[in-house]
């Protein structure tokens, strides 16, 4: 099963894909986090791109779409694909559905996570993850069990995205609404749109998302 998790910055897409790759052995294909690493690796491109991310601007669509086109040539396509920041434009969503056809798959749902802007400051500036594994959490929502140290692996370095400010978002949420939103008439003139309420807590979210799945 393909799916794509749409929602803007802090929805909890990237919270619920880790789950769903933990328990269905799908695959996460996530641009921000392959955009991430290509910084972290200092690569031509990441320095590219780096100042784009920081303003909390988008990439071209040119890089993404070659991000994801590698990856589905190459990854493991037996449990499936969850986009995650992924398409974030028209011309995103109609490469994704060509991507698709040319390896033999095609995208069976779009989960919309609706949640509020209140909320996403409270979700983005109290975000953080483990710097050895890249379990997210939560300063309030979602505390490692024993403090300082990472439920996964034990680790206890952490650290926090250069971009999670609210200024930042700011742009973010805009680009959201701009660029991306119109992707929920697109899904939904295609018959794959379901929206859920991202606002629950990450359990009920979850429910919601397997119902959506089945659903499908
Ligand atoms: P969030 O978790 O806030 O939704 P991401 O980790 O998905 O953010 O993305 C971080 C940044 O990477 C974005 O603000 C943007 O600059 C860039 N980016 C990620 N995915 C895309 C995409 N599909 N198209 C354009 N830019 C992207
Ligand atoms: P996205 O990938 O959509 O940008 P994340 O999954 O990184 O969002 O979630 C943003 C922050 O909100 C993280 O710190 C995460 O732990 C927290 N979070 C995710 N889902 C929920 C939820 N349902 N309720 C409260 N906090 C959540
Ligand atoms: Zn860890």
């Amino acid at each position: 099963m393909n799916i794509i998790l749409l929602g803007p910055p802090g929805a909890g897409k990237g919270t619920q894909a880790a789950m769903l790759v933990d328990e269905r052995n799908m695959v996460q294909l996530s641009t921000g986090d392959m955009l991430r690493a290509a910084r972290t690796s200092g690569t031509e491109m990441g320095k590219m791109v780096a100042g784009v991310m920081d303003r909390g601007e988008l990439v071209t669509d040119e890089i993404v779409i070659g991000l994801i086109r590698e990856q589905l040539e190459t990854a493991d396509a037996s449990g499936g694909f969850i986009f995650d920041g992924f398409p974030r434009t028209l011309a995103q969503a109609d490469a994704l559905g060509e991507l698709l056809q040319s390896v033999g798959q095609s995208l069976d749902t779009v989960v919309e996570m609706r949640v509020d802007d209140t909320a996403l400051v409270a979700r983005i500036t109290g975000r953080y993850t483990c710097g050895n594994c890249g379990e997210g959490y939560h300063d309030e929502a979602k505390k490692p069990k024993v403090e300082g140290t990472c439920d996964k692996c034990g680790g206890t370095e952490f650290k926090r995205r250069a971009d999670d400010n609210e200024d930042s978002l700011k742009t973010r949420l805009m680009a959201y609404y701009k660029d991306t939103s119109p992707l929920i008439g697109y899904y939904y003139a295609n018959k794959k749109l379901q929206s859920i309420d991202g606002l629950a807590s990450i359990d009920a979210v979850k429910s919601s998302i397997s119902a959506a799945l089945e659903n499908a």
